[in-house]
């Protein structure tokens, strides 16, 4: 193996020691704690995991965290409810809705029915816009916690040829406006595209965001790219559950210049990212200026 490892879990140790770090000065010097408030709803166990494990960061580094768990039969008029109210909380800096919701609730409608200025998903339809033209925002966590290890790596993108494979509202696109924005020529692949492997051959940076376990194989990748793998697969392999990604990892890191590993890349980031959303909310409601 010659690409260097991109390590996930040590970056994002440190993003929420800085975020830790600077909610103690807030309550120091200002005696404002910030707060992330999670809402559940229904009892998928793949969510329920999630949510514990966002409380649990969001405590540790020093903000109140507020779960509420509703029944899966939950009707509209009470998440919109409940979201009006949270909203209204000055307690509550971030709200976040765990998705998916059960098929009854609209998402897009209560999503876009929290205050975006307490999006910490950065979903809601005014920082999708925000972000599309390059004005302040809150920006999704998994594509920023990418950016993130991206500009340590390369330090400038500028100019590089970045390929984002997945189009999702939640990782694809918000991916490739943040690459965008910093000056990378980005191909958006998607289950259309015209010969695939040709197109992420291309890339500088390949940013996988399929949803389909090691699709992505090594001779697919130009020698010496930066390779971040966001997928979260979880397979069988000789009677053992395994968690593995969207690009085959063993012979990618073969070819790539660096790469994200699973799990220990991309994932640990996006809680990381997401205390770092509830703090900025927290400085902007106070107006304080917001951590670097
Ligand atoms: P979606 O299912 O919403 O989107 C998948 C995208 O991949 C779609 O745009 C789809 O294309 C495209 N796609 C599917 N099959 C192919 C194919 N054969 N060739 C090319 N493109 C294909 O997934 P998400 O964006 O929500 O998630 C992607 C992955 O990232 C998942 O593994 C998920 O678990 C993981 N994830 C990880 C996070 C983390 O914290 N690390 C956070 C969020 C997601 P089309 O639009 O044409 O259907």
């Amino acid at each position: 193996m010659s690409a260097k490892i991109i390590d996930g879990k040590a970056f994002a140790a440190g993003v929420r020691g800085r975020v830790a770090s600077h909610v103690a000065r807030l309550k120091a010097d200002h005696g404002i704690t910030p707060g992330l408030a999670v809402v559940l709803v229904g009892e998928d166990p793949a969510s329920e995991v999630y949510v514990r494990s966002k409380g649990k960061s969001t405590v540790e580094a020093g903000m109140n965290s507020y779960e509420h768990k509703l029944d899966a039969d939950t009707s509209e008029a009470t998440l919109l409810a409940l979201i009006d109210a949270l909203n209204k909380d000055p307690a509550v800096n971030g709200i976040l809705v765990q998705l998916p919701l059960p098929k009854h609730l609209d998402a897009d409608l209560v999503i876009n029915a929290i205050d975006p200025a307490k999006d910490v998903d950065g979903f809601h339809i005014s920082n999708v816009g925000l972000l599309g033209t390059g004005q302040k925002s809150m920006v999704p966590c998994t594509p920023l916690g990418c950016l993130m290890m991206l500009r340590d790596h390369h330090g400038s993108l500028s100019g590089l040829d970045a390929v984002v494979v997945g189009r999702s509202n939640i990782v694809g696109k918000p991916m490739a406006q943040l690459l965008l924005g910093d000056s990378c020529t980005v191909t958006i692949a998607h289950s259309r595209t015209k010969d695939l492997a040709e197109v992420c051959r291309r890339a500088d940076i390949l940013v996988a965001a399929v949803g389909r376990p090691e699709m992505i194989p090594g001779d697919w990748v130009k020698p010496g790219a930066t390779v971040i793998d966001v997928g979260i697969n979880r397979i069988e392999r000789d009677g053992k559950t395994k968690l593995v990604g969207d690009v085959h990892y063993a012979s990618c890191a073969e070819v790539a210049g660096a790469i994200t590993p699973v799990p220990g890349g991309v994932g640990p980031m996006t809680i990381a990212c997401l205390l770092a959303n509830t703090l900025t909310a927290a400085c902007r409601a106070n107006g304080l200026p917001e951590p670097e």
